[in-house]
């Protein structure tokens, strides 16, 4: 199923939750909004869903308004963040709960989905469970059940990890990634989580104070932000603000940041005009690079395969990565020098 998200915007008296929001989700694409707090993730999903209704533009499926369908009408899955599964039933009566407004998909009967979707998600055995004998990832595996069996065309999930630890939330992404790939249903995605963003979709689109700042799979994004807002809030970044000094005929640009002047290549821009780039902590090298500042370390973080330094550096802290080596120890408060190559940045538009 194609969703299409034209314009939308929605106002909670004055304030603005979505800004002309527009998206286009293509058949069986698993699509994550992906944003800080408050940015407005659920409100779209709450669209979507019928749940509320957008104060202006529309929301399409397959090229069909759903100005006026209700909910139950939309032919919708959706899993929450927590669970909300029904103490009382059992986990087989929870899934066929999901069967109330339709007939099981493919002819079969009532008992017969119930114990494929059981299969599907993994939780074969399970069926005369109560929910609160069930692990979190378990009853999220209910959850996911529930929604999918009336073989919806389009699923929502919200959320849905956010109550899990870690271990948990990675195990949880594989398997909702494996079937909702196996099925081939549209999927739409929200989480606060970056990392778990990138590592799950076929695209993202990164919202930000109601507004969709970028839509691209995830190298995109993390590669080539658009906004310094995505450069920064799509893993970690280092994002700087000069201006253009001069174009020398050798090539790239000579640009000053504070007191430094530093070779860029790919700014598109003439002598004066500001310019805004960023450089990943992983592009940095300790005492190396075309391009070198001086700062103090002010922390250190190991992390296994590297390391994280923070820098002081002009007032400013800045993050570098340094591949980890036994034979490193860095002292607090001393002076590092590290740098970056000319084609290491890239330039914000
Ligand atoms: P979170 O990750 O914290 O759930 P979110 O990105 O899902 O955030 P939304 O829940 O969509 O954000 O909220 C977007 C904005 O709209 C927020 O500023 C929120 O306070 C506001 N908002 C949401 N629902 C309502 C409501 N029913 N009444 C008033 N304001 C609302």
């Amino acid at each position: 199923m194609r969703l299409e998200l034209e314009d939308v915007s929605k106002q909670y008296g004055t304030a603005t939750a979505l800004d002309s929001v527009s998206l286009t989700v293509e058949d069986g694409e698993f699509f994550t909004l992906v944003g800080p707090s408050g940015c407005g993730k659920t409100t779209t999903l709450r669209c979507i869903a019928g749940f509320e209704d957008p104060t202006t533009g529309t929301v399409t499926f397959d090229g069909e308004s759903m100005s006026g369908v209700p909910p139950e009408a939309r032919g919708v899955g959706v899993v929450f963040q927590n669970y909300a599964l029904f103490p009382h039933m059992s986990v087989g009566e929870n899934v066929a709960y999901g069967l109330r407004f339709t007939d099981p998909p493919g002819g079969v009967s009532r008992d017969e989905r119930v114990s494929e979707l059981l299969e599907l998600v993994d939780l074969v055995g399970f069926e005369s469970r109560e929910p609160d004998s069930l692990s979190g990832g378990q009853q999220q595996r209910v959850a996911l059940a529930r929604a999918l069996a009336p073989g919806p065309e389009l699923l929502l999930l919200d959320e849905p990890m956010s109550a899990l630890d870690a271990r948990l939330r990675k195990r949880l992404r594989r398997q909702v990634k494996q079937i909702q790939s196996e099925l081939g249903v549209t999927t739409i995605y929200v989480t606060h989580d970056q990392s778990e963003a990138l590592a799950v979709s076929d695209r993202v689109a990164v919202l930000n104070r109601g507004r969709v700042e970028q839509v691209g799979n995830p190298r995109e994004v993390y590669r080539r932000p658009q906004t310094r807002f995505v450069a920064s809030f799509i893993g970690e970044n280092n994002v700087f603000d000069g201006r253009v000094k001069s174009r020398p005929e050798t090539g790239g640009s000579v640009v000053e940041v504070d007191e430094e002047e530093w070779r860029l290549d790919g700014v598109e821009k003439s002598p004066g005009d500001a310019v805004t780039f960023c450089v990943r902590p992983e592009q940095f090298v300790l005492d190396g690079g075309e391009n070198q500042l001086r700062g103090t370390l002010i922390g250190t973080e190991f992390q296994g395969a590297t390391t994280r330094l923070t820098l002081d550096w002009q007032g400013r802290e800045l993050t570098v990565a340094v591949a980890d080596d036994e034979r490193t120890t860095f002292e607090h408060g001393s002076e590092l020098v590290v740098g970056f190559d000319a084609d290491a940045v890239h330039v914000v538009e």
